[in-house]
């Protein structure tokens, strides 16, 4: 079950490929346009949001904030 969502405006694509070679974890493949794949892989590192030179990836949370952050850094003591 993927926890984020992947979404590229195609009609905007330049197919120039970055996406499929700076995603750490293989979300994306390109044969003839750039296709998400593995969207459940998706870590919201954002390298792909914020290195595409056209600037059309958006990664949102489908799960709820609060657990993504339980997830990530566990429960936090605050002093
Ligand atoms: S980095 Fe952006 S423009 Fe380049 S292939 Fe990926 S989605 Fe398309
Ligand atoms: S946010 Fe990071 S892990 Fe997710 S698709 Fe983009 S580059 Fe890959």
């Amino acid at each position: 079950m993927p926890k984020f969502k992947v979404v590229i405006d195609y009609s905007k694509c330049s197919r120039c490929g970055l996406c499929v070679r700076i995603c750490p974890t293989s979300v994306f493949e390109m044969e003839d346009v750039v296709r998400v794949v593995r969207e459940e892989n998706c870590l919201a590192c954002l390298a792909c949001e914020i290195l595409c030179p056209k600037k059309i990836i958006t990664i949102t949370p489908i799960i709820e904030k609060s657990k993504l952050i339980d997830e990530r850094y566990g429960t936090l003591k605050l002093p």
